[in-house]
């Protein structure tokens, strides 16, 4: 608009390529790309003054048209069991989280990629909010840069802290496809955060379209969130499984694997919520039906949250669902939950999502009712 300030460019969100073609634009030879990324992503740096192999006229002009600007951090929430939540601000004016779980040998990372999520799964905290904006390249990779900055690892000679991330955040990754590609490939940059396609997860419901481009994009590791053993059952739980019926999902799944040049396996994501999808007949059906994907299977134990009805499977129901599988041969393992008491844990991610529908203001409404407390802490 005229009169208007152009706003300035924001190079923590720019792929390398894009990275190269900015500087194209002002003159420069594709190397000082990698120089300029090992700054903002290896060393935390946001002030061009600070960047001492960039030349002094290039940094006057860069400081003109452009930024390194990482998202804000509302807060962070620090679990007795070593977890972090990062409650990060985008500029649509919702909030996100970012969650950092320790463990023995590696730390992972639970990134989101939108504020709310438009597919409903009905055992979903972040489902139930609505959806609200998908976030930018930015803000994606920005959360890792956060929790670099806030583990301290940046620029120094300390073990890398964050050795694995997962796309298992808020928000369906496969529905922000372009800034999840992005944000990806700077994760696997050797001059940005060097994380190796093993070590980064996206984890999708089943945006089968999506899934099936991805092979011409990335070679990250694959999730696939399953949680029922055929189409009945799981139209009920995940709704887009009415577009995009458990045989195509299995199909594109298997064709992403097959673009892979190693042998790695997907992971199949399954919530066990009581009474729903946790008879021995369900794991039966889905060993059956998981026959011919080569593939591990990762049990998630339902984590309760306010304004839902479910209620998380007896520790029994989770061991026989578990037997059953491993005496067909299926490698599987239980997700223990992590970071509950700050609302960390799977599938409670809840931010401050701004959404209108219907949907958002009755779970809102459901939320206030159980938990008072809550509302006067999120307003
Ligand atoms: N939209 C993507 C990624 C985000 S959800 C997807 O659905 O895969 C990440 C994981 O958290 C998924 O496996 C999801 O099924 C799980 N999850 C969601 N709600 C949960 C809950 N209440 N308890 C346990 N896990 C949950
Ligand atoms: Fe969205 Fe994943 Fe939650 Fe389903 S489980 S509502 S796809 S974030």
């Amino acid at each position: 608009m005229p009169g208007m300030p152009e706003s300035k460019i924001n190079l923590l969100g720019l792929s390398r390529q894009q990275m190269e073609a900015f500087l194209l634009t002002k003159g420069e030879k594709p190397f000082r790309a990698i120089q300029l990324l090992k700054w903002i992503h290896q060393f935390g740096v946001t002030d061009f003054d600070e960047m001492t192999n960039i030349s002094k006229s290039l940094r006057a002009q860069l400081k003109e048209c452009a930024e390194v600007r990482p998202p804000r951090v509302k807060e962070r929430l620090d679990a007795s069991d070593g977890c972090y939540k990062w409650i990060v601000e985008v500029e649509s004016g919702s909030s996100v989280e970012t969650v950092f779980i320790p463990e023995a040998g590696r730390g992972t990372l639970c990134i989101s990629s939108q504020a709310g999520c438009s597919l409903d799964c009905s055992f979903c905290a972040t489902g139930k909010q609505g959806f609200n904006s998908d976030l930018t390249t930015a803000e994606i990779i920005g959360q890792l840069w956060v929790a670099n900055r806030e583990l301290d690892t940046f620029g120094t000679k300390k073990p890398r802290q964050v050795t694995n991330v997962v796309m298992m955040g808020m928000g369906e990754p496969l529905l922000n496809f372009d800034n999840v590609i992005n944000s990806i490939s700077l994760m696997m940059e050797d001059n940005c955060y060097g994380l190796s396609k093993r070590r980064v997860t996206i984890s999708t419901s089943g945006v089968v379209p999506a899934l099936d481009r991805l092979k011409d994009y990335t070679d990250a590791s694959l999730a696939i969130s399953l949680h029922a053993p055929n189409d009945e059952l799981r139209s009920q739980i995940v709704p887009i499984n009415k577009k995009y019926p458990i045989s195509e999902l299995l199909r594109s799944t298997n064709t992403y694997l097959d673009s892979l040049p190693d042998s790695r396996v997907a992971t199949i994501e399954y919530i066990l919520i009581n009474g729903v999808n946790d008879h021995r007949q369900h794991a039966r059906e889905l060993a059956e039906l998981l026959r011919t994907t080569p593939c591990k299977i990762n049990l998630i134990p339902f984590n309760p949250f306010e304004g839902s009805d479910y209620n998380r499977s007896s520790n029994s129901a989770i061991s026989n669902f578990r037997k059953i599988l491993q005496e067909a041969g299926y490698t599987v393992t239980i997700r223990t939950t992590r970071g509950d008491d700050i609302g960390a844990a799977c599938g409670q991610l809840v931010g401050l999502v701004d959404d209108n529908t219907r949907r958002s203001a009755r779970y809102r409404a459901l939320r206030e009712q159980s938990n008072p407390e809550q509302r006067l802490k999120v307003q």
